[in-house]
Formats: structure tokens, sequence, C-alpha cells
């Protein structure tokens, strides 16, 4: 749509009549509310305050895409969709057994093929998300031990795992990597299942760890809560069998139900993709709704191509992938970004068209700054989208810091706005703390008490807007808090 005299004053926030005049005394013409604005002129005017406009015109083809497969998606048929396999992902402190809990499974229960992998090169190179079966049903493994892999994509809005089994082994119990993983799976609002693992180890502690997974609120149903514990021996295998049952029981009961439409044209994300020297870009895709067929067309993130070649996690080549399916394709015209959302397109011209659109645009953002979120922002934030949730990560030098704040915190009530603490742990406000906040930076507030942010973290909060803050005395974090709160109020209509 072309820019007209409402909408360039919507965008730069000038009045229609100081608009108008100003548009009399660039042109000589006069304008009417609906009036095309030609875009030099429009461009001009914005730039005079501070604003730089884009031209939109050909991102109409990706709108265009787009709504039709949100459209597809609004149609689905529930006759028609099936049930598809959950996807898990494992997290949990490092060496307490994610990849051995990972190849064991993969070993007992990976799907087997008679078919020789026919892969170029002949080597199965490593697909990091892979199927198995237990008694004749499917679950997809993402490969990506860690929740960095999880917390990236979810920061850029991937969301692609439905469970999370957090693992924890019962020789150390809780470490604060495993409060962390826990922080990252309740706010991406995934289902948890624990495994304890270890438990085959002299020194395992079952109980003990329990109560510490307790006392963070992760209940199993016989205390009212709904995540299974299930205790593991990675190494012997132990509780494995278990393990994928209740991953199923939970996919089953999943809300919303995990369906798909095999029928609808592919979509869905993807997870990592690299230059290969035989075969060009080799992306491993996960596809989350219709089907991914050999030939498609294919749009991901700023790449497009057809698809030439199509793997299972088997390096076998297939002509076509379902919902929950990972594979690995080649014939993208340049390598993706891991979280990238992929899309079937009908024509190869629009999927170029798009791919460059979107090329330039990412290029002019690498090249503008990130306007750092200050408190005051949380105001035009509320106003903009409504926010009703203020939340909070909250790091300090002991326990009972973090205790007292977030007796304070709680203290802290508001009609409209409430506070949410996100995660709290003990020491220094490190990387994954901001990328924590990255999912909604305009609404989320790191909190340090005695405790500083290392580089790391200072760079990613700055490049990103986040807001982090030091304190040192309990009244003034409050205060603070109070304010962000008040900030927040909806605006009196
Ligand atoms: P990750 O860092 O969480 O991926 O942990 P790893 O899978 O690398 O495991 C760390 C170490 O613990 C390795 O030496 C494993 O062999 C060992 N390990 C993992 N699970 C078990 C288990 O259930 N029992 C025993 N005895 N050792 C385990």
């Amino acid at each position: 749509p072309p820019i007209t005299v409402r909408s360039l004053s919507e965008a730069i926030g000038m009045k229609v009549g100081e608009l108008s005049k100003r548009l009399v005394k660039e042109t000589n013409k006069l304008y009417a509310v609906n009036s095309p604005v030609e875009f030099e002129v429009a461009e001009l005017i914005a730039i005079e305050k501070g604003i730089t406009l884009k031209l939109k015109e050909r991102e109409t083809a990706e709108s265009k895409v787009l709504d039709k497969y949100k459209k597809r998606a609004e149609e689905m048929d529930p006759a028609l969709a099936v049930t598809r396999p959950p996807i898990v992902t494992i997290m949990g402190h490092v060496d307490h057994g994610k990849t051995t809990l990972l190849d064991k499974i993969r070993q007992e229960y990976g799907i087997k093929s008679d078919v020789v992998s026919t892969e170029a090169g002949g080597i199965t190179q490593v697909i990091r998300a892979w199927q198995v079966e237990k008694d004749g049903n499917h679950v997809t493994f993402l490969d990506t031990p860690g929740h960095e892999a999880f917390t990236k994509m979810r920061a850029r809005g991937a969301k692609v795992t439905d469970i999370v089994v957090i693992v924890v082994a019962a020789t150390d119990g809780v470490m604060p990597q495993t409060e962390e993983a826990i922080s990252h799976a309740k706010a991406a609002d995934v289902d948890i299942i624990v495994a304890i693992n270890k438990i085959d180890m002299p020194n395992a502690n079952v109980d003990k760890t329990r109560r510490q997974l307790y006392q963070l609120e992760l209940l199993p149903d016989n205390m009212g809560g709904d995540v299974p514990f299930v205790e593991t021996s990675a190494t012997t295998g132990q509780g494995i069998s278990e393990l994928l049952e209740q991953v199923l029981l939970v996919a089953e009961l999943a809300d919303p139900p995990l369906k798909a439409d095999p029928q609808h044209p592919g979509s869905g994300t993807c997870l990592e993709a690299y230059q290969d020297s035989d075969e060009g870009v080799k992306a491993t895709l996960i596809v989350q709704q219709g089907t991914l067929h050999k030939g498609d067309i294919l749009l991901c993130g700023s790449t497009f191509g057809r698809v030439r070649a199509m793997y299972n996690d088997m390096g076998v080549q297939i002509d076509e992938a379902g919902p929950s399916t990972p594979v690995k394709v080649t014939g993208l015209d340049e390598v993706p970004d891991a979280d990238d959302p992929f899309y079937v397109v009908e024509d190869l011209s629009t999927a170029r068209e798009i791919a460059e659109v979107r090329k330039s645009s990412r290029q002019r953002s690498a090249l503008s700054s990130f306007t750092p979120i200050s408190l005051d922002t949380f105001n035009a934030a509320k106003a903009a989208q409504k926010i009703t949730e203020l939340k909070v990560i909250i790091k300090a030098e002991a326990r009972g810091s973090v205790e007292a704040i977030k007796k304070e915190m709680e203290k802290l009530v508001h009609e409209e706005v409430r506070v949410r603490v996100l995660h709290s742990g003990i020491g220094a406000i490190n990387e994954s703390d901001v990328e924590l906040a990255l999912t909604s930076p305009a609404d989320t507030l790191v909190i340090g008490f005695n405790v500083t942010a290392d580089d790391a973290a200072l760079r990613l909060a700055e490049q990103r807007g986040v807001s982090l803050r030091e304190y040192d005395i309990i009244y003034k974090l409050t205060d603070d808090v109070k304010s962000a709160l008040e900030g927040k109020l909806k605006p009196i209509e």
C-alpha cells in the first residue's frame, strides 16, 4: 500500500495538521488525509524526525506468503490433522549425563534401517535431531544438550520443543545450571519431565535430589503437581524405557494437542546448516507442519532454493517428510541461520524475491545499532503491548539475599501489573541470565544484588537492549522495581 498522510503521521508521530502544512511547504501541493505521499518526500520529513523509512512494497510478497500459511493453519480441518510425535530437548547441569542419556536412548530405541546411508561421501554426518520408536510411537529428540541452544532459539521466536527433560545427577543433586535449565523451561511454557540420573552410583542420593527439585516447584502428581519423575541410569539403561513412556504420556495429554496436517505444504525451523564442499549448503530442518517433499521450493530465513536431495536422520535419501520429522536437505543458495523458519513457496521467483528483501534488510539492521531499553521505555512498551507482567531475573551473592529480595517482590502488588520472578540464583549475572530476558526484553529486568555482570553478559545486554541493574541496598532495588511497575500503568482512557 502507498504511504498516505495518515500512515506517515502515525509512523513518525507528527500530527496530521502539522504534517499537511509541512507537505505543502515541501511540494506546493495540497494533501488530504488519505492522499498518497511520494516516498522521497516522506523519507525527507521522517529523517528530520530522526526516523528512517524503509520501502516495504516488496515485502508484501512475504506477507502474502505468510498470510496464506496463517490462513491455511486456521482452516486446518481437525479431521485431517493427525497426532505428531513430540519434540524433546534434554537440559541440565554439565556432566549430569545429558549426552550419555541421548546416546543410550538412540542406541536402544533409534529407528533402524536396512538401507545403507546414501548421503554423498558415504559417511553419515551426525544429524543433531533424530527419532526413536517406542511401542509403535515416534519421539523426536533434538540432540543439542545444554540450554544455550534452546534459549537462543526461543529468544529469536522459534518454538520447536514440546517437552524438556531436565536431567539431574543423583550424585550431585541440583546445581546452578539445573536451576537455570528449569527457569528456561518454565519461561518457555513447555512440559517438563525430570530424569534423576546416575542412580547406579553408590553415592547417589535420590531422595535428597527429589527434595531439592520439589523446592524449585517441580512436583510429581502425588504431591499435587504434574511433573513426572523418572529414575535413570544412562550407563546401564535402567529407567530409559520408563522415561520414553512418560514422554509419550505427556505428549498424549499435551494442551493444545500435538497435531499437524500432513496435507499442508511443509513448514518448520532450521536447526543447523553448513556449507558442504561437495553438495553445497546442507541444512538440518525440522518439519513442524505439513509435509516437505523433494523438489519443493523452500524459503528459509533469507535463503531459498529447491530441495535437491533430502536425507532422514540415518542419512538415507527420502522423498517426503511429515510433521516432527528432522531432515537434512541440499539445494539452498546460502547457509541459513539456525532457528530460521522455513516455508514451502509456490514459485522460485517469489522465494527469491522475499529472500532478497530479507537479505538487504538484514544488512541494514546489522549496520544500525540496537537501542537500549531503559526503565522509561517500559511505559511505551506497556502502552503498545498491554504488558501485564514485569519479569525479573535476580542474581545475588547469597541464598539469603535472594530469598529476601523475592519476599520483597511478593509484597509489591499492583492492580494491573504483576511481578514474576523468572529466575533467581547465586553468583554474577551471566550471559544465560541475559538470554533468558531476551524473549521479551521490553518487560524484563535483570537485577544483580551485591554482584556484578560479567563482560559477556554486559555486552549482550547492551547489544540487545536488555535492562540490567546492579544494587547493594535492598530498598533502592524495590523502589526501582516499584517505579517500573507504576510506569507500566495503563494510560487513562
Ligand atoms: P553431560 O555433560 O550432561 O552431557 O554429561 P555426560 O553425558 O558427558 O556424562 C558425564 C559423565 O558422567 C560421563 O563420564 C558419563 O559416562 C557419566 N555418566 C552419565 N550418566 C551416567 C549414569 O547414569 N551412571 C554413571 N555411573 N555414569 C554416568
